[in-house]
C-alpha cells in the first residue's frame, strides 16, 4: 500500500480532471460507494472460486462479529448501492465512481496491495450500443491523454450464461484428456473454474490450449448478434479492436460483451483497463433482471504508462504560477496583502508568498521554478515597486500602479 506523495498528487490529479472531463461528455454521474462491504456480497457476486475471493479478499470481523471486507473491486458495490437505494428497476442509469481497492496480491510494478479504479457502470440498457458507447469513451479519454496508439482493444463474447456451460463441459472435456500436461493451478480449476485455464499465464497451459474448442463456436444466436452488432459500432466508429477468443476476465459475473484494452509498455501488468457486460448480477443479488455493462481502469498503470511514455505536460507538476518575496524587511504585510489582491483580481492564478528569510531572495525565489516571480520592496516615496522574471524575459522594474498592470498582461497572454 503507497504513500502518494505531494509531488505525484498533480499527475493523479491531471489524469481525474481528464476522466472527469470525458465522463462528463456522455452525461455521465458520480456514486461514491464506502469501502467496506459484507463479505458475503463479494463472495456472491464475484463468485467463490475467483482468484480474488479465494486469497485476495482483506476480511475481518467487527465487533459484532460480523463479517466485513475492504472492497476488491467497485462493481459489486456499485449494483448494491444501486439496489438498496430503488436506482435500478425500471430506469436507465450511468454511473462512474473512483476510489482505492483492496487485494492482497504480490506487490510488483503495476499490482499493488491497495490500489485505485475509476469504473463505469450503467443498468437497464440490453442493447450493444451501450457496450459500444463505454468503449467510445474509453478510447475518447487514450485520445486525449496521447495514448490511443499505445492500447490495443481485445474484446470477446463469453455469450449466454447456457452456452458458456456447454462450453465449458467441451473445454473440461479436451483438458481432462491432456490432464498431465496441466499445471497444478490448471487442474484444481478444471473442477472449480475452468474458464480461467484461458487466462492462465503459464505458457505450456497456453500452447496446449492452442488446439482446444473456442468459445465463440458455441454462441447462442442472441449473443452473436449482439457482438456482432457491437463490431459493426466500432467500425463505424472508427475503433480498431483485436477479437481475442481466450479473453474470458477473472471475475463470475460476466456475460456477453468482454473488453479490455492492453498495453505491451508496462510488461506482465499490461491490462490498463477492463470491463464487459454482466446482465446477470443484479438478479444474483437479489434485484429484479437488469441489464448492465461497465468497466474499471487501473489508475496506478495509467499513471505508469503516461511517466513511462512521456506524455505528462511539463506544467502540470508546478504547483503554483506566481512566486511573490519581499526583498527586504519590513513591509511583510504588504505582501501578505498584495497576494490576495492578485488571488482576488485573477481567479485561476496560483501564488505563493515566500516566508522566512530573505537572504538571496530574488535567487531563491526564482529556483523555486515559477513561470513568474515578483520581488517587492519599498521605494522611497513609501510606495510598493517591484521587479518581475517572467520565464525566460529579462528582469522587468516595476512602480506600484504597474505591478497589477503587469501581471495582468503576462497572465491574460
Ligand atoms: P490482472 O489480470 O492484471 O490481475 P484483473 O483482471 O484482476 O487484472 P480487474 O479486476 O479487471 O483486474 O480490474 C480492472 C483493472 O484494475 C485492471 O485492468 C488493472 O488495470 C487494475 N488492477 C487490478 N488489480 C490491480 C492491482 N493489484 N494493482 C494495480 N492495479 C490493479
Ligand atoms: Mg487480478
Amino acid at each position: 500500500m503507497n504513500d502518494i506523495l505531494p509531488e505525484q498528487t498533480p499527475v493523479w490529479q491531471y489524469l481525474e480532471s481528464a476522466v472527469k472531463e470525458v465522463l462528463d461528455a456522455y452525461g455521465y454521474s458520480e456514486i461514491r460507494m464506502p469501502i467496506v462491504e459484507q463479505t458475503g456480497l463479494f463472495k456472491r457476486s464475484i463468485g467463490e472460486v475467483t482468484d480474488i475471493v479465494e486469497k485476495e479478499m482483506y476480511t475481518f470481523d467487527d465487533r459484532n462479529g460480523e463479517s466485513l471486507t475492504l472492497r476488491p473491486e467497485g462493481t459489486a458495490s456499485c449494483v448494491r448501492a444501486a439496489e438498496e437505494h430503488g436506482l435500478l428497476f425500471n430506469q436507465m442509469q450511468r454511473f462512474w465512481y473512483q476510489g482505492p481497492m483492496f487485494r492482497y496480491e504480490r506487490p510488483q510494478k503495476g499490482r499493488y496491495r491497495q490500489f485505485h479504479q475509476i469504473g463505469v457502470e450503467t443498468f437497464g440498457m440490453g442493447g450493444s450500443d451501450i457496450d459500444a458507447e463505454i468503449i467510445l469513451l474509453s478510447a475518447r479519454l487514450w485520445k486525449k491523454l496521447g495514448l490511443l496508439d499505445s492500447v490495443t482493444l481485445q474484446l470477446n463474447s463469453l455469450g449466454s450464461n447456457e452456452a458458456r456451460e456447454n462450453y465449458k463441459s467441451a473445454l473440461v472435456d479436451y483438458l481432462e484428456q491432456r490432464k498431465e500436461s496441466l499445471d497444478e493451478d490448471s487442474v484444481r480449476r478444471l473442477d472449480t473454474n475452468p474458464l480461467r485455464i484461458l487466462d492462465s499465464k503459464n505458457p505450456e497451459v497456453q500452447a496446449l490450449l492452442s488446439d482446444a474448442p473456442v468459445l465463440s463456436d458455441y454462441l447462442d444466436d442472441e449473443s452473436k448478434q449482439h457482438f456482432s452488432e457491437l463490431t459493426v459500432m466500432l467500425d463505424t466508429a472508427g475503433i480498431a479492436y483485436e477479437i481475442n477468443p481466450r479473453l474470458v476476465r477473472g471475475l463470475d459475473y460476466y456475460c456477453k460483451t468482454v473488453f479490455e484494452w492492453v498495453t505491451d509498455q508496462l510488461g506482465a501488468q499490461g491490462t490498463v483497463c477492463a470491463g464487459g457486460r454482466y446482465d446477470g448480477l443484479v438478479k444474483q443479488l437479489g434485484g429484479r433482471p437488469t441489464p448492465a455493462v461497465g468497466f474499471a481502469m487501473g489508475v496506478e498503470r495509467l499513471i505508469l504508462l503516461l511517466e513511462t511514455l512521456d506524455l505528462i505536460p511539463d506544467e502540470v507538476k508546478q504547483p503554483f504560477d506566481l512566486y511573490l518575496a519581499a526583498e527586504h524587511k519590513g513591509i511583510q504585510s504588504d505582501v501578505v496583502a498584495l497576494a490576495d489582491q492578485l488571488r482576488d483580481q485573477f481567479k485561476d492564478l496560483r501564488v505563493r508568498i515566500h516566508c522566512g528569510g530573505l537572504k538571496n531572495i530574488s535567487q531563491k525565489a526564482q529556483q523555486t521554478g515559477a513561470p513568474i516571480v515578483l520581488i517587492v520592496k519599498q521605494a522611497d516615496n513609501q510606495q510598493l515597486c517591484g521587479t518581475i522574471w517572467h520565464q525566460n524575459e529579462p528582469a522587468f522594474g516595476l512602480s506600484e500602479v504597474q505591478i497589477k498592470d503587469k501581471i495582468s498582461e503576462i497572465w491574460q497572454s
